[in-house]
């Protein structure tokens, strides 16, 4: 496997966030379902995927291209690195952020094996000449390469080997249509459900040779904001806090304890979710508040309001995003615990609506 510089730098270091730092890079290695079985949930998109490998190896041929969508952590490189597997081929991995030149695509192309799989992560942020360049290079195998400058620039014609592109986005939709029709096969990665999600704390436990019981992985589990990475990462904290604070086994309350040392609550909310949720409620009354003035009202920049804390919010039905500002819903409350201002008056509507 040939890794070329990909990923960019994360949004922000936190235990609860989806993109990988570091030492996720290091240890993922080791946790890394390597074929289809192993892999856990997403059943339709083994199902199909299955499917297509096993036609492909039938006919001697290449796989078609596959475009993996989903949220960071969700097991897309994992995928990608399965298909190379299951079709006995090499896999070389890139991003399109790395990709921002024509040329950067077409050498990397060139030197593709017959066969080999291209993991090309966060495709939609490839600049727009690689991308055309890709279209010809997915479609016939070959690539036309610039060669000189202005009136006397030629193109000189690439054939390639053909090669299974395995495209990954965060969003299908943000993809421009003549890219997204020429991936023979598309498939959605959903969140992983909570008993899901214990599967794959029990097998990392095993490979990490770490004891655990049932309970103990369901309380990961919970707090694991339905994400495979996070399930692990979370796993590798409590297990530091079981060799340090008992006898190395997981538990319910070892777990409990370790991530409330780390602040990370019973539904997966940090310091950061939790902050934003608190001036919400306190300081706004639940909203409607507009986003800058929240961000201020916690210390952050807008942006990492927005997409760092709000997208997991949203998800969870704690807040909403409406046309005047960010409003918290009555489960905000009842997460965070107060009592809103109005359900005080006893027996007046509010207080029924959110059952005070
Ligand atoms: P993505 O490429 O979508 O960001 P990765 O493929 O890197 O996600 O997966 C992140 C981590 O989660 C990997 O270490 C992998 O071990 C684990 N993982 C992801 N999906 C699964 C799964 N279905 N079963 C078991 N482990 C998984």
């Amino acid at each position: 496997m040939n890794w070329d510089d990909t990923t960019e730098p994360t949004a922000a270091e936190r235990l609860v966030g989806s993109v990988a730092d570091g030492e996720d890079q290091a240890v993922e290695a080791a946790l890394r379902p390597r074929d289809l079985d192993e892999f856990i949930g997403q059943e339709k998109v083994r199902e199909q995927l299955d499917l297509v490998l096993r036609a492909a190896r039938a006919r001697g041929a290449t796989a078609d291209h596959v475009l993996l969508s989903g949220a960071p952590g969700l097991g897309k490189t994992t995928l990608s690195m399965i298909i190379a597997a299951e079709m006995e081929a090499p896999i070389r991995i890139t991003s399109g952020p790395a990709i921002q030149h024509a040329g950067d695509l077409a050498a990397i192309l060139s030197s593709l094996q017959e066969g080999e799989v291209l993991f090309l992560d966060e495709i939609h942020r490839m600049s727009r000449p690689a991308e055309e360049m890709l279209y010809m290079a997915m479609e016939d195998f070959r690539v036309d390469v610039i060669v000189g400058k202005g009136p006397g620039a030629t193109a000189i014609p690439l054939e390639l080997p053909p090669f299974t592109l395995v495209g990954a986005t965060t969003r299908a939709g943000l993809l421009p249509p003549p890219l997204r029709d020429r991936f023979g096969f598309t498939a959605h990665m959903e969140f992983y459900e909570p008993t899901e999600l214990e599967r794959v704390i029990h097998r990392s436990a095993n490979l990490l040779d770490v004891g655990i019981e049932a309970d103990g992985a369901a309380e990961i589990a919970g707090r694991s904001r339905g994400t495979p990475r996070i399930a692990n990462r979370l796993l590798r904290r409590v297990r530091d806090y079981a060799q340090v604070k008992a006898d190395g086994r997981i538990t319910r309350e070892i777990a409990e304890a370790a991530l409330a040392v780390y602040e990370v609550d019973a539904r997966g909310l940090d310091r950061l979710d939790r902050a934003v949720l608190e001036a919400l409620l306190k300081l706004f009354g639940g909203g409607p508040v507009g986003l800058s003035t929240l961000a201020v009202a916690v210390g952050e920049e807008r942006e990492t309001v927005e997409e760092v804390a709000e997208p997991f919010l949203v998800r969870e039905g704690l807040l909403a995003r409406t046309p005047r500002g960010r409003v918290a819903t009555p489960a905000a409350w009842t997460h965070l615990g107060i009592v809103p201002p109005g359900a005080r008056a006893a027996g007046s509507g509010q207080g029924d609506l959110f059952g005070a």
